[in-house]
This record gives C-alpha cells, structure tokens and sequence, in this order.
C-alpha cells in the first residue's frame, strides 16, 4: 500500500464545479458605482453574490444530513468532559485538530453516551458555520433506514434517491459517519457502508467515523481500512456514559 497524502483542498484550491459568480466572474470582489464622496468609492468589497454560491456548494448537502436540532448547537466550547476529563481529553483535541485541519480519516471509539456523538457534531458545525466546507452529518442507522425507504418505493415515482444518497455520502468532502456498528447488522448493510467507505478510503476523503464498538468488532472489511494507520486515527475514548450517576445529559 503506498503512502497516502490526504487533504481537503481550500476553497481556493478546490476545482470550481458550480457556476462561475456571474456578478463578479470569480474574483471575489466588486467595485460599485457610487459618488466620489461616498465612503465606498474606488473601494474594492467583497461580492455578496459569491457569498450565496458558497452557502449553496456547503448547504447542498442539508437533505440528506442526520445534523439536526440539537446537533447543530454542540460545539466544542459546549462540550462537557463533567469530570472525565483525562479520559476525554485524546478525543477531544483530536476532533479539534480534525475540525481546524481535515486530514485522513478520525475514528472515536468507546463506550455510548460519553461524549463521542458531540464531538462529531462539533466537527461538522465548525466546518459548516466557520470554514464553509461542506459537510454531510449521517448517523448510519438513519442513513440505512432512509435508503431502506428508498427501496421500498417505486424507482419509477422520481429520480434515483437511493443512488443520489450513496453518491453524496461517498462524493462530500468531509462525511461524518455517527453510530457505526448501532444497526442491525445484514449483508446488504454492511455492503453499502462498504461501498461508501471503501470509496473514501480508495480517495483518501476526509472522514470522521464514531462507534461505540471496538474497531476490531466491526466486519474485517471495514476494520482493515479503519484500521489503516497511514491515514487512519483511532482514538479511544473510555470515558463511562455521562448519563448515568450526575444526571447530565451529554450524548
Ligand atoms: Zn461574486
């Protein structure tokens, strides 16, 4: 196996795949016409119309995400260690190098309830809010229920949903995976977190995965490439669930 380098490409870096801004050809910045003494005049100020393109490119993802409600207010200043705070500490600065500096693949293991699902929620709404980077929040049995659906309907009703959700779990720059290993576990389940993972790991796409099994307990498949460390992070975190014995609610 060669040596990977991953990386998310900078908006600057990253190939222009939408509409170029037809209000400022791509720049990212306008003049505007205004009198010689408005303070404005001669002045070059960023274009407003990109920022709509960029919200655009980083919300096409919203559909399909599992980041709702809740999810969208945990942040990293909101994350409670409540008195685990060595236990914690490896996966929280780990979630907060992931988030400032997307690189490879961040793997958080460790017992339900102590914390995992708010870092990847954190994760994805730092991206999102601060970096602009799009991002798609799935927790995989709502994932593989919401395809499951897309089954059961007529493929003829409207477009291919089914495939447009693999498709963007396997194509978005950074995919957060919550809850692997929660499902029931079938051959069909397993094949499509396969296909979509094996593709992010074939393209070195950035990926947090949070479980509360032991990567070792996930189908071998999956836990070769998890457990590829020239790219992968494995970071344990054995804090107990927070919800029991303090009365804090902290998933
Ligand atoms: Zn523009």
């Amino acid at each position: 196996m060669t040596s990977v380098k991953c990386s998310v490409p900078t908006t600057a870096e990253r190939p222009e795949t939408e509409a170029v801004c037809p209000v400022c050809k791509g720049a990212g910045w306008v003049s505007i016409d205004v009198s010689p003494g408005d303070p404005r005049f001669g002045k070059l100020l960023p274009c407003r119309a990109c920022g709509a393109v960029a919200r655009r490119r980083v919300s096409r993802f919203d559909r399909y995400s599992s980041r709702r409600s809740r999810a969208l207010e945990q942040n990293f200043a909101s994350f409670s260690t409540a008195g685990h705070a060595s236990a914690t500490r490896a996966a929280f600065n780990a979630a907060v190098q992931f988030a400032a500096r997307p690189r490879g693949w961040l793997v958080i293991y460790g017992p339900k309830g102590n914390g995992k699902s708010h870092l990847a929620a954190a994760i994805a709404n730092q991206l999102v809010e601060k970096n602009q980077v799009p991002v798609l929040f799935l927790t995989v049995p709502d994932f593989l229920e919401s395809l499951r659906q897309q089954v059961r309907k007529s493929r003829s009703d409207g477009p291919d949903e089914y495939g447009a959700l693999i498709q963007a779990a396997r194509e978005v720059d950074v995919l957060i995976l919550d809850d692997l290993g929660a499902h029931a576990s079938t051959e069909w389940a397993e094949e499509v977190l396969f296909l979509v993972l094996d593709y992010r790991y074939r393209e070195c796409a950035p990926t947090v995965v949070i479980t509360n099994l032991r990567p070792e307990e996930l189908p071998g498949r999956l836990y070769s490439r998890l457990a590829d460390r020239h790219f992968s992070q494995l970071v344990f975190n054995p804090a107990p669930d927070f919800r029991i014995g303090n009365g804090k609610v902290t998933p």
